[in-house]
């Protein structure tokens, strides 16, 4: 069956993401991009803390909000109305490998001290290495047994809340010789000794996001601190990115192509004489019939991706394409708004500049937009 119609608790979360991205998120997004640091906002991400509006996939039991996948959609959505990048950190802490393939022990370990409300933390997810982008296969850093520890050693790089996170789920060979087999996950601690951030990234959007070089020299870890079994770490990192790109990247395209699309219209609705003038001319109205008609349509493709995932059925498919559908109609609808504000849109009076280029990364992180059509063509390849 097929049923659009949200419930009463959806309505709610969706009302107060709304409000708070408003608030709280709208009156801060163009001082934050043009904050030359590059850093992270701690203080709006203890605010969301403080509603209740992060943690939102962990289960309750764990000190998260334990919400099924269709509610973090829109809440994802409407936060990255307010900012992109800055919803795209709050989704650093919904379906993190340490949620999806922790054991009983590490979950109760690790997740309580990250849901604190009062002092929130971030997971990170640290696979990319500058040899290793598209193909994770590559990468180099390795792990080595030695008696209780695993040892760490390698340079990761464009990892989001590298030098800020809690707790690190970060990918490295045990066996070389056994290649992509030889790939496991590891849970570490943030304060861990020989740890480091190297470089901070200056992006030309998704400045609310921190992006960081992240330095292993030795760093030890406890063996218990193995996710999931030895040489599962590319399945692992697979599972996880098919269910993550869902939240971190398409829910976000969405709420970002709103943002664009509602900054153009509202500026035809309040200048009544431009609208006549505009709007008489098909091609303005068409495009704004378009950019309406393209955010609904990966809206459902997101939600379809949200409703798999909720009933625990195979995703990698349907993530993909709403990933590329979504960030593809992200950068045109932004290119377009701007387009049809004229000098407006080019200049800092509007945000429209901003989220064009916030749009871009969607294209590129969560697996290149190459790379999702190349999983699609697969599944539909498949014997
Ligand atoms: C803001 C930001 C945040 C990020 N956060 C994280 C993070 O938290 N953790 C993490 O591990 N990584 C993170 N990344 C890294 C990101 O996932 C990689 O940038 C991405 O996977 C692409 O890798 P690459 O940049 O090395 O590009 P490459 O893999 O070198 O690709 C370059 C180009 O070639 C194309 N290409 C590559 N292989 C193929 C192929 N087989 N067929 C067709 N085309 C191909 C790509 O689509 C792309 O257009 C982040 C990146 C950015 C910019």
């Amino acid at each position: 069956m097929i049923d659009f119609e949200l419930n009463d608790e959806q309505k709610a979360w969706q009302k107060k993401s709304r409000d708070f991205a408003e608030r709280e998120i709208r009156p801060i997004s163009l001082k934050i991009d043009r904050d030359p640091s590059h850093v992270f906002h701690w203080d709006i991400f203890r605010k969301l803390a403080q509603e209740d509006l992060l943690f939102l996939s962990i289960p309750e039991e764990y000190g998260g909000r334990g919400l099924d996948p269709i509610t973090i959609a829109l809440i994802i959505e409407e936060l990255a109305v307010g900012d992109a990048g800055l919803a795209f950190s709050t989704t650093t802490n919904i379906y993190q490998p340490l949620q999806m393939f922790g054991n009983e022990k590490q979950k109760k370990k690790f997740l309580p001290g990250i849901c604190d409300p009062q002092d929130p933390g971030l997971l990170s997810f640290a696979i990319t290495e500058p040899g290793a982008g598209s193909d994770v296969t590559a990468l180099t850093t390795s792990a080595e047994l030695r008696g209780d520890e695993y040892v760490l050693r390698g340079t990761k790089c464009f990892i989001t809340n590298a030098g800020i996170a809690r707790v690190y789920t970060v990918f490295a060979n045990a066996d070389k010789a056994k290649g992509a087999k030889g790939i496991s996950a590891f849970i570490v601690p943030g304060d861990s000794p020989g740890l480091s951030m190297g470089k901070v990234e200056r992006k030309m959007g998704f400045r609310s996001s921190q992006t960081a070089e992240l330095i292993l020299n030795d760093v030890r870890i406890p063996k218990e601190n193995l996710l999931g079994d030895i040489g599962s770490g590319f399945r692992i990192a697979m599972d996880y990115l098919d269910v993550a790109r869902m939240t971190a990247c398409a829910a976000v395209a969405l709420g970002l192509a709103r943002a664009a699309f509602e900054t153009a219209l509202s500026f035809f609705k309040k200048s009544p004489e431009k609208a006549k003038v505009t709007l008489g001319q098909q091609i303005i109205s068409h495009t704004l019939a378009d950019m309406a008609a393209t955010i609904e349509s990966s809206r459902l493709l997101v939600w379809k991706a949200a409703w798999l995932i909720k009933k625990k059925l195979p995703v990698a498919k349907d993530s993909a394409q709403a990933k590329f559908l979504a960030s593809d109609m992200c950068m045109k609808v932004t290119a377009d708004a701007l387009q049809l504000l004229g000098f407006h849109g080019y200049t800092d009076e509007y945000p429209l500049e901003k989220y064009m280029r916030d749009a871009k990364i969607l294209q590129i992180y969560e697996g290149t937009n190459q790379i999702q059509r190349i999983v699609v063509a697969r599944a539909l390849l498949a014997p």
